[in-house]
């Protein structure tokens, strides 16, 4: 997969906002926030998208969901949240390294645009 931005901020090329770190993923303040608290969750072993994912992917990926859900927590998201994984061109995706959204901090209306 090519190289993209998060590889550069897990390479601490380009500064981030880092809420934390572990063997297998980075996360780290979105740059433009869409909610009080904007966090990306993203593997370090860089997968392009969901499109890409097989089953060998299944522990990485459930690892990003419950480090999310660990800093909903830490970050005091008490009154619910939302994780977010966009995909592909039409799932609004413009990093092609995938990314967990977690958004927190205010009432956010469904359905998506
Ligand atoms: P996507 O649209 O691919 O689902 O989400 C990509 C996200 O990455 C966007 O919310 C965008 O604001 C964020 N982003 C893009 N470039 C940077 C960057 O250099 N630093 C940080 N912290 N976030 C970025």
């Amino acid at each position: 997969m090519a190289d993209t931005i998060f590889g550069r901020i897990i390479r601490r090329e380009i500064p981030a906002r880092i809420e934390h770190e572990d063997d297998l993923c980075l996360a780290f303040h979105d740059v433009a926030p869409q909610a009080p608290v904007h966090v990306l969750v993203i593997p370090k072993r860089p997968i392009a998208s969901l499109a890409d994912v097989g089953d060998d992917d299944a522990m990485v990926l459930g690892h990003l969901v419950v480090v999310a859900a660990q800093l909903a927590r830490t970050l005091g998201l008490t009154g619910g949240y939302r994780l977010v994984v966009n995909c592909g061109p039409d799932g609004g995706q413009s990093v092609d390294h995938l990314h967990v959204h977690l958004l927190g901090g205010r009432s956010l209306s469904w359905p998506p645009g």
